[in-house]
């Protein structure tokens, strides 16, 4: 596959062309360096749980897909080039990309730094378009990216990028909401599921000092989960396992991807507890008024985080020498991982090597 165009940063990637397609090698042309831009030589990118959704068309409603498609929002690479006015970065440099490119930069959103909700409408890394709202976005199963520098993040402990990459989007997610509820000493935290932003939100959790508590429907996952920073791990299958830790929780975060019951996790919250929902399953859920009204629970949700908050995950993350646990693998290996994903079998997150591509 080739996509024409004449001039710009040629670039070559991964792509599907629809639901069962499966990847091949994609030759496209970026834009070319604007006086704000910057040229990042991508190392690695992380696969979320999302590029599968949105590869597979499953959220046809919100996200439709466009193809072809070339995912991948969990980006750490090096600075090629940089544009006149660019002032954040030099060559050399190692920068990151996350969900998203580009915003209105004028609206309310925009202007607080959460960005994700610009009220025109982000750029989205891939399956979006630019600002212009015509130029397709290509993700990061790809070589190079043309990003501005106000999007790009700055990346700065001496940890290992592969482990980097995810935090781009798995990192963020799950600090962004255990920032906002404020959790930390004292408060027993609950992750249910243990993939990507799970074995993220343990971690973070647990850097924040909380007691973070493992809700798995995999009972393999114990010891790895009491090695991220759980003191506790609950099997999920067995509802009698659950009983016992009725109203103990002060904060749980959902990040499981595919359809499942929410009451179960809302009757664990303590009187005035949270739970903040990140997974994003194809169908609605069904939520019982009485699992929230008895014991004033609420129940949220979280997207990402805008570039600030996305900083200071990462110089948090740097602190802390935190990173993902992560499987690289080759850019010819994208569709064992996404049938491994989808069957809960990854520790805890594949990367592709894009040095290699
Ligand atoms: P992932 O690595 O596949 O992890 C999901 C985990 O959910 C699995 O490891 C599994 O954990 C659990 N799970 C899977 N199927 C299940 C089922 N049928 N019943 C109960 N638990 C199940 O995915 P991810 O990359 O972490 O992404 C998780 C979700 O968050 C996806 O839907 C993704 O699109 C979404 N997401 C949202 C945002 C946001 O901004 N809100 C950002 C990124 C991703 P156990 O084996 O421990 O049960
Ligand atoms: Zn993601």
């Amino acid at each position: 596959m080739t996509a024409a165009a004449t001039q710009g940063v040629a670039t070559k990637g991964y792509a599907t062309n629809g639901p069962e397609a499966k990847f091949e090698p994609f030759n496209f042309v970026r834009r070319e360096v604007g006086p704000y831009d910057v040229l990042v030589d991508i190392d690695y990118c992380g696969i979320c749980h999302s590029d599968i959704h949105q590869a597979k068309n499953e959220w046809p409603d919100v996200m439709p897909a466009m193809y072809p498609m070339v995912p991948g929002h969990e980006i750490v690479g090096h600075i090629a080039q940089v544009g006149s006015e660019v002032s954040k970065f030099k060559v050399g440099d190692v920068a990151g990309i996350g969900c998203f490119v580009d915003s209105c930069r004028e609206c309310q959103p925009c202007k607080a730094g959460v960005e994700q909700f610009c009220q025109k409408g982000s750029a989205m890394t891939y399956n979006g378009t630019e600002m212009d709202r015509s130029t397709p976005t290509y993700g990061g199963y790809s070589n190079k990216y043309v990003i501005d520098e106000a999007y790009a993040l700055k990346i700065n402990g001496g940890q290992s990028l592969a482990g980097v990459a995810p935090l781009l989007c798995a990192g963020i997610t799950t600090y962004s909401p255990l920032r906002r509820f404020k959790v930390g000493p004292g408060q027993k935290v609950g992750v249910v599921g243990l993939g990507g932003l799970g074995h993220m939100g343990v971690k973070l959790a647990a850097a924040m000092g909380a007691d973070v508590t493992v809700l798995s429907t995999s009972p393999s996952k114990e010891q790895d989960a009491k090695a991220l920073g759980a003191t506790n791990f609950i099997v999920t299958r067995d509802p009698n396992n659950l009983a016992p830790h009725a109203w103990t929780f002060d904060f749980i975060l959902d990040t499981v991807s595919a359809d499942h019951d929410l009451t179960q996790y809302l009757n664990l919250l303590k009187v005035n507890g949270s739970m903040v929902i990140v997974g994003v399953p194809e169908k609605p859920a069904q939520i019982p008024a009485f699992s929230l009204i008895w014991g004033n629970h609420s129940l949220a949700g979280s997207a990402i985080g805008g570039i600030p908050e996305t900083q200071e995950m990462l110089d948090f993350c740097a602190e802390h020498n935190i990173t993902a646990d992560v499987e690289v693998i080759t850019a010819d290996r994208i569709e064992e991982a996404y049938d491994r994903t989808i069957k809960s079998d990854v520790r805890y997150r594949f990367v592709i090597d894009m040095k290699a591509a």
